[in-house]
């Protein structure tokens, strides 16, 4: 494999990405175009150096910023399967799971259990228990109805159970840290602003089999500026100590959530984590000593940043279809079914011919996926050389929100993911078969 480390083409968004002398794309140094004829297309492809990588940048920034008992916590909605909970526990990482679903799949994977956070606006009673008797090491509680149904089965088992209360600071961080009342119609925790913040702290207090241990807050995702999370730790401390002065509550932990950005576009900026995580730590360490507070243990729930672009998605190009006067589509073996995100908010990506990379490019597409839905599209204004049947379509950055967002819709199979480990491969979930579709038919 020969890197030509061509970075004057843009579309090399991340220094893992590159083309080699053949003028295929490579991906974590493999080529592209060798692993869809390997494993067939669609394919997701994994970077397990990068993961790893993200993870370290996190573990070590956040220590540095914020001492010892500070933890990032991956936010496992954005890629589940079994070997991610074991990459994470190697890595020594926490995890934030929603759903009973994605506690059994760390649980199977020997995912430390009391670095586990159950997130979620609607946990039922079964996810409750279950939780519990899989000792969940915190529940981050939404609302009062929550902490009486924890506080039950905890009695019932005669334990008392770690939460955090989720909160919410009432800020928009696409309006620059702009505050706005609006954030409080959340379905999503208790506002501050409205006083049921505190209101809920007391009843949490109240409750005997409940240990509140601290505060969460989570305020958006794809955040390129480091000024709403600033924001985020001074609101949160605030209301720590507010706490502390109302109830004598003292808060050991505050979760500032996730959300740092990733780039999905030339145009995007590269955000530097550690470096804004410093200047977290920097804000965090003032802001206590203004309030007179001890400093809480601090924790972070990166989901994007850690696995974005670690992923890459490959395709095989099919129908090529120009419309006189409209647009040029061309159409491939995949789509809405493994990659919905521009289907449902028209998700920015950079969508690239991974074998012919060097190519100009002088068609402008539609990138069209197979679904019968006309608003299956994996992107549009896509440059290209213009595509032949048979091409290797290359959709970067899908580590988040793809395959843990992907489904049987029109019975496609899901794709397979395959890690990609230094010069290894090897597949961490199989392609589906037609059998798996037809499995839980009666
Ligand atoms: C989605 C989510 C995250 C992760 O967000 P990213 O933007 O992927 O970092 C973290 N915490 C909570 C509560 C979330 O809902």
């Amino acid at each position: 494999m020969i890197d030509l480390m061509n970075k004057t083409d843009s579309r090399l968004l991340s220094d893992n990405v590159n083309i080699n002398g053949e003028g295929h794309l490579t991906f974590a140094g493999h080529d592209t175009v060798a692993l869809a004829k390997e494993h067939g297309t669609p394919l997701y492809l994994l970077d397990e150096k990068r993961i790893r990588e993200r993870c370290r940048t996190y573990k070590n920034a956040m220590r540095e910023a914020f001492g010892e008992g500070s933890q990032p916590l991956f936010a496992s909605k954005s890629l589940s399967f079994r070997r991610i909970y074991e990459i994470m526990a190697e890595e020594g990482m926490g995890t934030d799971i929603v759903s009973a679903g994605e506690l059994h799949t760390a649980k199977i994977a020997g995912f430390p259990m009391e670095n586990a956070y159950f997130h979620g606006n609607n946990k039922t009673d079964e996810d409750i228990a279950f939780a519990i008797d899989s000792g969940i090491g915190y529940f981050v509680c939404d609302n009062i109805e929550e902490l009486r149904a924890i506080d039950r089965a905890a009695a019932e088992r005669g334990t008392v159970q770690n939460i955090l209360l989720r909160i919410t600071p009432g800020i928009d961080p696409h309006t620059l840290a702009k505050i706005n009342t609006g954030k409080v119609d959340s379905k999503f925790g208790a506002a501050i602003e409205t006083g049921q913040a505190a209101k809920i702290t007391g009843q949490a207090l109240a409750l005997p089999c409940i240990k509140l241990c601290g505060f969460h807050c989570h305020i958006g995702s794809q955040i390129f500026e480091v000024e709403p999370f600033l924001d985020a730790a001074r609101i949160m401390l605030s209301f720590a100590a507010e706490m502390q002065s109302i109830y004598g509550f003292v808060t050991e932990k505050i979760n500032l959530g996730g959300g740092m950005g990733v780039r999905y576009l030339p145009e995007h900026p590269a955000i530097d984590y550690a470096k804004n995580i410093a200047e977290i730590g920097r804000v965090i360490k003032d802001t206590c000593a203004e309030l007179g507070i001890e400093q809480p243990d601090i924790l972070m729930e990166p989901g994007r940043s850690i696995v974005a672009d670690a992923g890459m998605t490959l395709y095989t190009a099919g129908t090529l279809k120009e419309i006189s006067g409209f647009r040029t589509y061309v159409s491939v073996d995949g789509g809405m079914a493994d990659n919905p995100r521009y289907a449902l908010y028209e998700a920015p990506y950079t969508v690239m011919l991974a074998n012919r990379a060097t190519e100009k490019c002088d068609t402008v597409c539609t990138v069209a996926g197979r679904c019968c839905e006309s608003g299956d599209l994996i992107q549009e204004g896509v440059a290209l050389p213009r595509p032949r049947r048979g091409d290797t379509v290359a959709v970067l950055t899908t580590g988040a929100y793809n395959f843990s967002m992907a489904s049987n819709y029109n019975r496609l199979p899901r794709p397979p993911v395959v890690m990609l480990d230094g010069d290894r491969c090897y597949v961490a979930v199989r392609r589906e078969t037609f059998e798996d579709l037809v499995r839980n038919d009666m």
